[in-house]
């Protein structure tokens, strides 16, 4: 089945960043694709205005004290719909050609797996789901033939320089990264960012939790154990630039000494556009890529002093187990207390820190068998990030 035209879509998150993106896609391209599933957390009108632009089957909201609203905003459409984290589940289960599943956060984790078991393709952009949940993670994809492709931009940019090369010839792969709103911050002055200032990222439009992965460079360190699932190379073999015009998504090195860089303009309807339609290519209506209007493409390497989160998501990588799975969950907790203004900016990564900290002390970083043993680090993880916050005030 690999490789096979996708008709059919479901879009777990629809009503978010890379859903709503996904949702253009589809809309610009209406005899190539029918929707099955779209479902959402909170956003009941954002919901079932995309349900009826794509003339879905089924709309799903996660938020069970919505369905009334919900089925009023459908009404007269024909198309169904369900509420609750368990029909969000069912929704991922329903057959469909692709799966995007774009979902924030280990919120994901059950319905992104579920379409994963379907054996069909997922377009994963929801990275915490593989970050925590890892060999788990991979393992129901291999024992299901699921086909899965990676929606991240510089994960989809690595499938394209990769180009079906074996695991012998790739030496190194390196991910970019914009560097973030505070790329050139003292550390001083990045005690005192704000939530506007870090919501405001230089290049690309996003949520609100990757878009603070993004400014602590979290995000990249996400990505990076991303990669690690994701393609047949080691820790050691992964590496970022920052490189401030996202421009270029990632370089592989080969073993030759050839280096492939992917290049576009930041916009995630080209990384979508490729996992609809891999191995071929769909129209995407973005801005093209004009060196010369460009200029100049630069890189620097990443400050883990001012940045610290990044060491501690390649440190959890390394030491394996459900580390990843603490860190993610952490950071979670932390991203959402800096954001209702409980902490500081440079209290996120210290949150994090001390939160693996405390769960190495109490033995809670343990091999993860299965989707059970996950969800109980991802709840240790909340709740001693949690527990430590008041260390910050
Ligand atoms: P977003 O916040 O804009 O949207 C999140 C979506 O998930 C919404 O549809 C929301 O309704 C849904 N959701 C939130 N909480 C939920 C819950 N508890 N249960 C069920 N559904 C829930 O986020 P986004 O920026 O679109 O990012 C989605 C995922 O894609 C993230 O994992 C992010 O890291 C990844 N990603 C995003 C971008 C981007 O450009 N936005 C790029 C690369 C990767
Ligand atoms: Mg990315």
């Amino acid at each position: 089945t690999r490789g096979q035209a996708v008709r059919s879509v479901s879009v777990l998150g629809a009503t978010g960043s890379v859903g709503q993106s996904t949702i253009d896609l589809i809309c610009r391209n209406r005899d190539a694709f029918t929707v099955e599933a779209l479902t959402a957390q909170t956003n009941v009108a954002a919901l079932a205005e995309a349900a009826r632009r794509t003339g879905a089957r089924l709309a799903v909201i996660g938020d069970a004290n919505l369905y009334d609203d919900l089925c009023a905003a459908l009404a007269g459409t024909g198309i169904e719909a369900a509420a609750g984290p368990d029909a969000i589940v069912a929704a991922a289960a329903m057959p469909a050609d692709c799966v995007v599943a774009a979902i924030v956060g280990a919120a994901g984790l059950a319905p992104t797996l579920e379409a994963a078991r379907q054996g069909r393709r997922l377009a994963l952009a929801n990275k915490e789901c593989l970050v925590s949940a890892g060999d788990v993670f991979m393992s129901t994809v291999a024992d299901a033939g699921c086909e899965l492709l990676p929606v991240d931009s510089e994960h989809s940019g690595a499938l394209q320089a990769l180009a079906g090369a074996s695991a012998e010839s790739i030496e190194r792969i390196t991910l970019t990264a914009s560097g973030g709103p505070f790329r050139t911050w003292s550390l001083d002055e990045l005690q005192h960012v704000t939530p506007e200032q870090a919501l405001r990222h230089p290049n690309w439009s996003m949520g609100a939790k990757i878009t603070i992965d993004s400014a602590t460079l979290m995000n990249k360190g996400l990505e990076l154990i991303e990669a690690y699932h994701l393609f047949p190379v080691t820790a050691e073999q992964l590496g970022a630039v920052v490189h401030p015009q996202s421009i270029i998504h990632c370089l592989v090195s080969y073993i030759d000494g050839s280096v492939m860089a992917q290049m576009a303009c930041p916009d995630m309807r080209t990384p979508i556009a490729l996992a609809l339609s891999w191995p071929g290519r769909m129209a995407a209506p973005t801005q093209r890529l004009d060196l010369a209007s460009i200029g100049q493409l630069s890189f620097e390497a990443p400050d883990e002093v001012r940045f610290p989160a990044l060491k501690l998501a390649r440190d959890a990588l390394t030491r394996g187990a459900t580390a990843p799975a603490i860190l993610s969950a952490a950071n979670e907790v932390a991203v959402e207390a800096f954001l209702s203004r409980r902490i500081g900016f440079l209290d996120i990564a210290r949150n994090v820190a001390d939160a693996l900290e405390a769960a190495e002390k109490q033995g809670l970083i343990a091999p993860a068998a299965n989707l059970g043993d996950v969800l109980e680090a991802d709840s240790a993880g909340r709740r001693l990030a949690q527990s430590l916050l008041g260390r910050y005030v």
